[in-house]
């Protein structure tokens, strides 16, 4: 399979068409952004490290039943991957506070919830991806109640299951966001990335940082923290 035209590009990867309407193959870049594109660099490894590590936890997660956009890895970083139109949502899923619920509420980062708690945003950069709940989600069109239990059973297990893999390495699941999209059918799919963009990761002992909070808080070690959980996922396979 082939590239064919830019489809789209955006912050971290590019979209192209193949010969098959159906598929497209997605390239990550090394770009990094954050605060809404306000912050700018580039994570050197970080298209490749990306495009495996999703890949493979995408894999696990569709033999555990939750159907995702994957089709095929094509090289380091570039994925063959369903077509689908994205729903234009943020769903996030918590298990320890941090980043903008911390400062939302006034809850000091690393306190462990009870239960995990599923939001959503409106993916809209121009008005900087406001939080939103089903109705707001139901009154702007964005999804039917149908799909938005769907997407929310489907984050609920999705956590449950990462919780799994990365606590096999060594590794706490803070949060993460996912995107899920519509297949020609209407079939919802788990879509976009999983990655150290996308998911809080501490070191379970430490609780050193090993995801992007360390570019987005000029931590240091960028480079090698996206290396160290690749390595870690791998081994624990
Ligand atoms: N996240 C993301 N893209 C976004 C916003 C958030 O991938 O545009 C991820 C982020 O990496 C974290 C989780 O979603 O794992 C929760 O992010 P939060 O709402 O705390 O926002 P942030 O503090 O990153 O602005």
């Amino acid at each position: 399979m082939e590239k064919q035209e830019l489809l789209y590009e955006g912050k971290a990867k590019k979209v192209y068409t193949t010969q098959d309407p159906e598929l497209l193959i997605v390239s990550y870049k090394d770009d990094a952004t954050a605060f809404n594109g306000l912050k700018k660099g580039t994570i050197a490894g970080k298209g490749s490290i990306n495009n495996r590590m999703s890949n493979l936890l995408m894999a696990r997660l569709e033999k555990e039943g939750v159907p995702t956009h994957l089709v095929r890895e094509l090289n380091d970083r570039e994925t063959l991957v369903k077509r689908v139109s994205i729903v234009p949502l943020e769903v996030i899923v918590r298990n320890i506070a941090a980043g903008s619920f911390s400062k939302r509420y006034g809850v000091e980062e690393g306190v462990v919830f009870e239960q995990p708690t599923f939001e959503l945003s409106y993916k809209n950069d121009e008005l900087g991806d406001p939080l939103l709940n089903d109705d707001h989600a139901l009154a702007l069109g964005l999804a039917t109640r149908e799909e938005l239990a769907l997407i929310r059973r489907y984050a609920l297990a999705v956590n449950g299951l990462l919780r799994k893999i990365w606590g096999a390495c060594g590794v706490t699941l803070v949060d993460f966001k996912v995107e899920f999209g519509r297949l020609g059918d209407g079939t919802i799919v788990l879509a976009d990335e999983i990655s150290p963009d996308t998911c809080r990761l501490w070191d379970a002992d430490t609780r050193e940082k090993l995801d992007k909070d360390r570019f987005r808080r000029d931590l240091g070690g960028v480079e090698e923290a996206y290396v160290q959980v690749m390595e870690r996922l791998t081994n624990s396979l």
